[in-house]
Order: structure tokens, then C-alpha cells, then sequence
């Protein structure tokens, strides 16, 4: 990843190749420079009023003590009631609900708990940042299987060659950041299959899981066999506009919720007490919103497209997330990373170079994600400052 970060002389080998994350020097990039963020995806408009009046009112009621380490029961109870409404999955609020810091900690806490030292983990590149860093704490090994473009698909065959007696787990993230993509029924399908074949357990990150423009989200623990072998994983934070409260969640069978929890004691132990009140109050928002979410979100996916496009990069419109990956080699580019450093004062942008989520990097370098969960003025300004993108060609 940021390889210009690894000179510290006290880090760990595996930790070695991670720096600070992409997120936060481009963020830092920002700021310094003035320039609209389309790097780090973070909304800038805050979530429900009435959700955030709900967790001041938990502050004044006084909940501000540790919660119990499941996290609250009215909050498991609503995480479980969601599961019902969206997807008519069953999850007993008791013993299959674990509420975390975050998706970010879920996933960590799922490696930590089920990595040997040198057991093999299975993801898709380009993948989110946390997943490397987190395979390399828990002393894993990261194996990959790349998305090509334009429409991101892989070989079935290519995911099967990697599967041998280390491998642990495939962890796999629909809708996916930060290509877009959502995965299709037939590739959960062999997906699923593959996991059941060699008796492998599924870490699905399902953050983006109602950000869908196109058909539906499929958790692949809807499938047949699925049940028992998958940490599916989710997070108020995209869904709810609140990201900084960091209120995510697990749901599996009893026996892996308990693996879960058994790292995530010792992480956080618990977070967040008067944001897992208002987040259970969130859970229960009429269709209305959900709807209305999406449809916002969509609006502004086609104005950076076609914004993008217009500017002549070539883009791949995402099915889901809030986030658009465009190739700056139409316009003679060669390096994601040197442009997106540069773009800022060129243009007033700033976006996030794939490169850093590839293992292969070849793959990723001229690719660029810019994320559009912002207000459509501001979008707006950004496609207009965009146009001035010189052409090297
Ligand atoms: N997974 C993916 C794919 C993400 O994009 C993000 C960023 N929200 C996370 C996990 C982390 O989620 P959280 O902020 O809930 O930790
Ligand atoms: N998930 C956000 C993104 O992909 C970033 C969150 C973070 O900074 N860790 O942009």
C-alpha cells in the first residue's frame, strides 16, 4: 500500500507495507489545498435530525455507561427485525446478533478470531483498505482474485486455483467499494458453492447493502448451505449518514457469532451507548426513507458520471455504493497516484487512486475513485472544475 510510509523502524514485518491510509492523506490533501473532497467517503450532509435529537436524548437519560457486550438488546432486537423486513432472514436477537465499532471492527475481529498464523484469506482486488491490514494482524495471508474491467467480472476458476488446505475464509464485499459493483446471483451462487465444496466460512462486508441502484442486494447467507458458514456484516454508517458514530453490526449462527465476539471482547469490549439508541430507531424508518436515500444517491451518481465523462475519463457506472471509478488513460495518464496528488491544484478535486487497493498493481494505476455522497451543488462545482482537466493526447 503506502510503501513511502514504511521506514518505521519498530513495526512488525507484516505491518510494514501499511502507512497512513489513503483516506486520511487525501482527506489531509484536501484541507491543506481548499479543495473539494471527493477522496475519503464520508457524507456532508448529516443523517436524520430526528436520529441524532435521539441520541442526545440517551445522552440526557443517562445512557453513558458501558453497554452490555452484545450491545443493546433494543438495538439487536431492531438489527434482527431489519433482517426480517429486507431480506426474510431469521436471526435470534439473543445468540446471532453482535452489535460492533464499526463494519471495520466486525471484519477485524472475524480474521483475528478465525486466522491461524499463515492461514489464508481469499478476496476480490481492487479491495478496501481495512481488509489487507487486517489479514496482516491477524497473521494471515491475503490471497486475490481480480475484478477485471470494465464490468469488473472474474474467473469462477481463477477464485477455485487458490483454494487449497490454508485457505480460512473468503471475504467478500457486495456492494463493492470501491468499483461499484454488485455481485450477481449467479456469482454468489458459485461463490457459495465453492465455500460449501471446501468447507470454507464467508465474511460478507454488506455496508453498502441499501445502496443498490440497479436490482436488489443478495446477502450470499441467503444461500442454500450458506447459513451456518457466514459473518455477514454491516454498519449504520453509510446506510444512516452518521459514519462517525460507528455503530456496525455482525449476524451469524450462534457458534461463529461467539468466535466473533470472543476477539471483539478484547478490541473494544463495547462502543457507542447512546448512538446504538438512536441507531435502533433508525433500523425502524419507514420504506419512505430507504427509498428516498437511494434515489438522492442516484441523482448524484449520474451527475459525476456524466460529469467525469464529459471531462473525457472513462468511467464504469456502479451498480451500488456511493462511489465511481473513471480511467485517466483515455486522456494520456499513466499514474493514478501522481494525478490525484496533482489534481487538487490543478483542478480543486480530490480523489483516491485504486492503485492502493490492487496487489497487482499494474492493474489498478490508471484508475481513480471519486465518491458522490455530497451535496449536489457541491458536485456540481466539482464536474464544472473537472472540465479544466488537461488532455495529454
Ligand atoms: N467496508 C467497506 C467496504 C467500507 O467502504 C467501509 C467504510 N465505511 C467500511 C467497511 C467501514 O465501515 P465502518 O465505518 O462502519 O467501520
Ligand atoms: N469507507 C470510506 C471510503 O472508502 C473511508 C473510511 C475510512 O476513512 N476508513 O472512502
Amino acid at each position: 500500500m503506502n510503501v513511502e510510509h514504511s521506514g518505521d523502524p519498530y513495526i512488525k514485518d507484516s505491518m510494514r507495507e501499511f502507512g497512513e491510509t489513503i483516506f486520511a492523506e487525501m482527506s489531509a490533501l484536501a484541507v491543506k489545498t481548499g479543495a473539494i473532497n471527493l477522496g475519503q467517503g464520508f457524507p456532508d450532509t448529516d443523517g436524520p435530525q430526528e436520529i441524532a435529537e435521539l441520541a442526545i436524548t440517551a445522552i440526557r437519560d443517562g445512557h453513558n455507561q458501558y453497554p452490555p457486550g452484545l450491545g443493546i438488546k433494543k438495538l439487536r432486537d431492531a438489527i434482527s427485525h431489519h433482517q426480517m423486513r429486507f431480506y426474510g432472514l431469521e436471526f435470534d436477537p439473543e445468540t446471532e446478533v453482535l452489535v460492533t465499532a464499526g463494519a471495520t471492527e466486525a471484519i477485524a475481529a472475524s480474521l483475528l478470531a478465525l486466522c491461524e498464523q499463515g492461514d489464508e484469506i481469499i478476496t476480490f482486488e481492487p479491495y478496501y483498505d481495512s481488509y489487507a491490514a487486517s489479514i496482516a494482524l491477524a497473521g494471515g495471508v491475503r490471497r486475490v482474485v481480480t475484478l477485471n474491467t470494465p464490468e469488473y467480472t472474474f474467473s469462477i476458476d481463477d477464485l477455485e486455483e487458490l483454494i487449497n488446505v490454508k485457505t480460512r475464509a473468503i471475504l467478500l464485499n457486495s456492494p463493492h467499494n470501491p468499483t461499484g459493483k454488485v455481485f450477481t446471483h449467479n456469482e454468489l451462487s458459485q461463490i457459495a458453492n465453492l465455500c460449501i465444496e471446501h468447507d470454507l466460512v464467508a465474511i460478507c462486508d454488506e455496508v453498502y447493502e441499501h445502496l443498490v441502484f440497479e436490482g436488489q442486494h443478495i446477502p450470499l447467507i441467503q444461500y442454500p448451505g450458506m447459513r451456518d458458514r457466514t459473518i455477514q456484516i454491516s454498519s449504520a454508517g453509510k446506510t444512516f449518514s452518521f459514519t462517525g458514530w460507528k455503530i456496525g453490526w455482525v449476524c451469524a449462527q450462534p457458534a461463529l457469532l461467539d468466535t466473533v465476539r470472543t476477539a471483539k471482547q478484547f478490541l473494544t469490549y463495547v462502543n457507542g451507548a447512546p448512538f446504538q439508541h438512536a441507531i435502533a430507531e433508525a433500523l425502524n424508518l419507514s420504506d419512505h426513507y430507504f427509498e428516498n436515500f437511494l434515489e438522492d444517491m442516484r441523482v448524484k451518481r449520474d451527475c459525476l458520471s456524466q460529469g467525469l465523462e464529459k471531462a473525457g475519463l472513462t468511467t464504469f457506472t456502479p451498480q451500488g455504493t456511493y462511489f465511481v471509478t473513471a480511467d485517466i488513460e483515455k486522456l494520456g495518464y499513466e499514474d493514478g497516484k501522481q494525478f490525484c496528488l496533482d489534481l487538487p491544484v490543478q483542478c480543486g478535486v480530490v480523489a483516491v487512486p485504486n492503485v492502493v487497493f490492487y496487489d497487482n498493481k499494474d492493474l489498478g494505476s490508471t484508475l481513480i475513485r471519486f465518491a458522490f455522497c455530497k451535496k449536489l451543488d457541491v458536485l456540481e462545482e466539482a464536474v464544472e472544475r473537472l472540465q479544466t482537466i488537461e488532455s495529454l493526447t
